[in-house]
């Protein structure tokens, strides 16, 4: 059984035969977007000077649901909004090259992560693969001390330049409600 099929908690229902790839649809979507587009001149640094670190999760439309415009804050994603060597990468880049002063982490009800454990998803790639990977999948139980287990990587960081002003919120899938997560 696939990974896909292991977090659906079902065998493949999608085979190959059935899967209709998407990117020349994309690039016709995207002849309508340039035709009237109208945002030239915007700056590199974002207006709101903040980043956002948030899950990949697919109902987690980052801009809406806070309200941001293009240009206002660096987006920065990945399975379960995890604060990773490369998201330390990208907010070092984005404080101390782009201005920022403000990180949002944004976990989320339901998440992919919670479906999986570390054992089992390394184990799998043993069987698999033959082979571990040198990274952690990053699997988590309640989304609220995985937001907390974050917020502290942050603050332990040395490359984090500003830290006075980092919240962390976990995210109803079913509301489309933020719920903030405070430290213990
Ligand atoms: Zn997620």
């Amino acid at each position: 059984m696939s990974y896909h099929a292991a977090l659906c908690g079902k065998a493949d229902a999608m085979t190959d035969d059935d899967f209709q790839p998407n990117a020349d649809r994309f690039v016709a979507n995207n002849e309508a977007w340039a035709a009237s587009f109208e945002h030239r001149g915007l700056p590199a640094s974002p207006g709101r000077n903040v980043a956002i670190v948030a899950c990949m999760d697919s109902r987690m439309p980052v801009f809406p649901i806070l309200g941001l415009d293009r240009g206002d804050a660096h987006i920065i994603r990945n399975a379960g909004g995890v604060v990773t060597d490369d998201v330390i990468r990208s907010l070092t880049l984005s404080q101390r090259a782009l201005g920022t002063r403000e990180i949002i982490l944004m976990h989320h009800t339901d998440c992919g992560l919670q479906k999986v454990t570390e054992d089992g998803f390394n184990a799998g790639l043993m069987e698999e693969l033959g082979v571990r990977p040198s990274w952690s999948v990053e699997a988590f139980v309640d989304p609220y001390a995985d937001t907390r287990q974050s917020m502290k990587r942050l603050e332990y960081s040395p490359f984090i330049l500003h830290k006075d002003h980092i919240r962390g919120f976990v995210y109803d899938v079913t509301t489309g409600r933020l719920d903030e997560v405070f430290a213990e």
